[in-house]
């Protein structure tokens, strides 16, 4: 998997509402060990902690 913070358990992706639909985009940001904006495709840092097939970006 590659190492970038779409990937990692601590991103939450954020989202935009498109008249009733929800739709992901590349913009997030990281609750761990502080929040901080991120973006999906940021090079992970030293706290990466892969994400499991069933904790798919929310
Ligand atoms: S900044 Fe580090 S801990 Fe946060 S989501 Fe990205 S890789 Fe994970």
């Amino acid at each position: 998997m590659e190492p970038i913070c779409k990937n990692c358990k601590h991103f939450r992706a954020h989202y935009v509402k498109t008249g009733r639909s929800y739709n992901q985009i590349s913009d997030g940001h990281c609750v761990y060990p502080m929040l901080k904006i991120r973006k999906a495709a940021t090079k992970a840092c030293e706290h990466f902690r892969e994400r499991k097939p069933a904790q798919a970006a929310r």
